[in-house]
């Protein structure tokens, strides 16, 4: 394990940024989000980032190709520009897993060589959760926040970052910051290892379980009269997805720019009317039958088609931003449980 004091972790980021692009949180009017590392951008501490890591692998807007056409011919442009390596600082432990989730969809054959190729470039610095909030709830799907993945795992205590290696790809950019760190013996980082276990267990959403979810569970759940009132104020305004690490639905659409036609891929999302329209038609009429479809995709879908896998990290996004406080935690205690409702 390596340590760098926090005021050198500026030296920290320009050794990096000197030999790859560098993404880390920092404030913004918005609340967090990951921008490029330059010369007084500073780390913000804020537990996690408005939008989630997912971006940098499935941006929101991508140009997947243009086409030029003269007369009957047509010739396929490649736009894609990602050959470089990059470097997420500061991914916490729930988004990490939601890469695992996006892996099993992007990656699963046919696999999407946009998304491939971005996940293969990236370097993924994590950092453990020394304060998780109220909204978290990732321990109920099996993530540890105070031991997140990644190619290098950081603690970030008062006055120092550890960094521990755990793939070939971070103990080579350890190597190439040795100069600017000293070794560690790991002790910092078991404390605060402790601390957050501890800190944990008296959060309120500690104890939350998902054993009565699961891919075999679609005929309990998909006519449960809860659905009704769970989802009767839901907007639509589809902001759980966008803010969701693990929600991937996206739409193609070719624009003709008049000298030719260029495609474009954007996020879309099932609680939107017309996701899925198709020219037969709407297969999912009602609020009801959207709102229904995120939450099964996420707790029974997902996991029928994923050896056991849920499609949610437990990020606790949806939880702040839903302008209805609706969210899937209520929809888990909810559902199946008839009278004994009470979130
Ligand atoms: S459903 Fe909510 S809590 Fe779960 S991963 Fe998505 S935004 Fe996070
Ligand atoms: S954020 Fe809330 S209101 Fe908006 S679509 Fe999601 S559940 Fe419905």
């Amino acid at each position: 394990m390596r340590k760098i004091s926090l005021d050198r972790i500026n030296d920290l980021f320009a050794a990096i940024a000197a030999e790859f692009r560098l993404y880390l949180p920092v404030d913004t009017n918005g609340g967090a989000r990951y921008e490029e590392w330059a010369e007084g951008k500073i780390l913000s501490d804020e537990l996690n980032t408005v939008r989630s890591a997912k971006d940098f692998f499935f941006p929101q807007t991508e140009n997947l190709m243009d086409f030029k056409t003269e007369g009957k011919k047509i010739e396929i442009v490649d736009t894609r520009s990602e050959t470089e390596d990059f470097v997420i600082f500061g991914v916490k432990a729930c988004d990490v897993r939601s890469f695992d989730v996006l892996d099993r969809v992007f990656l699963a054959e046919p696999q999407d060589s946009f998304y491939k190729n971005r996940r293969e470039h990236s370097l993924i610095l994590s950092m453990a959760c020394a304060k998780p909030h109220e909204t978290c709830f990732c321990t109920t799907f099996g993530i540890d926040p105070s031991a997140p993945m990644g190619d290098i795992v950081c603690y970030k205590t008062e006055d120092a970052l550890y960094m521990d290696a755990k793939t070939e790809k971070g103990a080579a950019l350890l190597k190439k910051i040795e100069s600017i760190t000293v070794e560690d013996n790991g002790e910092a980082a078991e404390k605060q290892k402790k601390v957050i276990r501890e800190r944990l267990e008296k959060l309120p959403l500690h104890n939350l379980t998902a054993d009565r979810f699961g891919g075999d569970k679609t005929a309990e759940f998909f006519k449960a009269p809860e659905w009704k009132e769970l989802s009767a104020s839901c907007l639509g305004c589809g902001t759980c997805t966008f803010v969701c690490p693990t929600c991937q639905c996206y739409d193609i659409k070719d624009f003709n720019t008049g000298h030719g036609i260029k495609r474009f891929r954007c996020w879309d999302s099932c609680m939107y009317s017309e996701f899925t329209k198709m020219s037969a038609g709407q297969p999912r009429l009602t609020q009801l039958e959207r709102f229904r479809q995120r939450f099964m995709h996420k707790l029974v879908y997902f996991p029928a088609n994923n050896d056991g896998m849920f499609a949610c990290v437990g990020c606790g996004r949806c939880l702040s931003k839903c302008p209805i406080q609706m969210n899937i935690v209520k929809v888990m205690k909810t559902l199946g449980k008839g009278e004994e409702k009470n979130v």
